[in-house]
């Protein structure tokens, strides 16, 4: 770790706090006067900027939702004249309509800052190389990484996601210290190294890894297969920039977020009311200042929980767990609500399968039907499939009482992915 902080804030308490009053203040006033969508809200809410005077009164404020982005697209609380955007985003769409997102200069900005801070709470060094493989062009990810990486000073090597081919070449040839992908991408590079023997002649030591849920163990599978010293879970997303809300430190007990740029709230996600600290529930989010599209108690669907004790590693900055999976993920099978990532965690625990796993689902005659394929490992024998097969479903019937059928693939059989895996096929609507 870098003993100089360059990039990181050293703020105590009071003084984030003021920080957090004074960007609170400032956003409510600049969403209200420089975006009609915002102002309406705030009126339908009886709300006006001077009402809010403390961190508390963030409870008085109505929530911004995806709809709020979906009706003003394509330049949704666009807060500033347009000849102030000097780009726009858009996020990648998993679930439904893409977002767009416009930025002025200082945000742009703001998020190198975001994004160097990243690649220093990684320990980086500016001799580090470091390949980019993340989609680049409409999408936050590529420019993301590449805009901190060159502010940080290190030298990015931008080959966006794909071509494997082109990616071994570079992490033979050029060497770089460090990798930036989805976990999925990691894993099949690291599959790939693997079944072309090329672990001596890569050098990577570190992998910054997100956009999507990963497993602890997809995490132990990349970490090994690549020998790496550390890699680090980056949360994110386009509403709030990009990637690179936060990182993980060496620490591995949840992301230390930049709680000077944006303040994060806990909430039910049913009740709307702040949960207790320390239990899961949704992200909200207030930026502190972003131009462009100011984000007000942004519901951003993704499940998480603060981790309110101070950090082992020291730093003075906030924590999140790891993000559990969205609030859409989540699906109703035969009246069960189910999240992929409860079948993942039960998975987790069988040491002859790897860590892919596809969730199908399908109706029969009018009855819901769920199949999980899983694959086998390579050390474990074909011979013992169907018993294996049986106590994985008798796992999920006792831990999320459903019956699934479960599938054992041969190793590596299952799809993989260059950007965030799919884990569920919902076939249902399809009769
Ligand atoms: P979308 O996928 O909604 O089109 P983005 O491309 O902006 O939008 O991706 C952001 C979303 O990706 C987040 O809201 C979150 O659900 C997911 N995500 C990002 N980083 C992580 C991470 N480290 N762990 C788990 N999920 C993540
Ligand atoms: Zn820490």
């Amino acid at each position: 770790m870098n003993k100089e902080k360059r990039f990181l804030p050293d703020l105590n308490p009071e003084q984030l706090a003021a920080l957090q009053l004074e960007g609170l203040k400032w956003t409510v006033a600049h969403a209200c006067s420089g975006s009609p969508a915002y102002r309406e809200k705030f009126d339908q809410a009886r709300i006006k900027p001077e009402d809010i005077t403390s961190l508390a009164d963030i409870e008085k404020l109505p929530f911004t939702t995806v709809e709020d982005l979906r009706r003003g697209y394509p330049l949704p609380l666009l807060s500033v004249p347009q000849e102030q955007i000097v780009r726009i985003h858009a996020s990648s769409g998993t679930t439904g309509k893409r977002k767009i997102l416009a930025y002025t200069q200082k945000d742009i900005d703001t998020w190198k800052v975001m994004m160097a801070r990243c690649f220093e709470l990684a320990g980086l060094t500016t001799l580090d190389r470091v390949q980019i493989a993340v989609g680049y062009g409409l999408w936050t990810a590529g420019v993301g990484f590449q805009l901190g990486c060159e502010h940080f000073g290190a030298m990015a090597v931008p080959l966006g996601p794909g071509n494997l081919d082109f990616q071994l070449q570079f992490l033979t040839d050029l060497q770089p210290a460090c990798l930036c992908s989805t976990a999925s991408m990691a894993l099949l590079l690291a599959e790939q190294v693997e079944k072309m023997g090329l672990q001596d002649r890569i050098k990577l030591k570190k992998l910054i890894f997100g956009a999507e849920p990963h497993t602890p163990k997809m995490r132990r599978k990349i970490e090994q297969t690549l020998d790496l010293e550390d890699s680090f879970d980056i949360p994110g997303m386009t509403e709030v920039y990009g990637p690179g809300t936060g990182l993980e430190c060496w620490e591995h007990k949840g992301m230390h977020y930049w709680a000077d740029i944006f303040i994060l709230e806990i909430v039910d996600p049913v009740s709307l009311k702040p949960v207790q600290p320390g239990q899961t529930g949704e992200m909200v989010i207030t930026t502190l200042r972003k131009e462009g599209v100011p984000l007000i108690r942004y519901r951003t669907r993704d499940l998480t929980r603060i981790l309110p004790d101070p950090c082992p590693c020291g730093l003075n900055l906030p924590r999140h767990d790891r993000i559990l999976g969205r609030s859409d993920d989540m699906f109703i099978f035969r009246g069960v609500n189910i999240y992929p990532g409860q079948i993942a965690e039960i998975l987790e625990g069988f040491k002859d399968i790897s860590s892919e796993y596809l969730i199908t689902l399908d109706r029969k005659k009018g009855l819901d039907f769920m199949q999980i394929s899983v694959e086998r490992k390579e050390s474990a024998s074909a011979d013992n499939d169907s018993h294996l097969a049986g106590l994985i479903s008798a796992q999920i019937r006792k831990k999320v009482m459903v019956r699934a059928e479960v599938d054992i693939q041969g190793p590596g059989k299952l799809p993989r992915s260059m950007g965030k895996s799919r884990r569920i096929l919902d076939q249902r609507d399809q009769d």
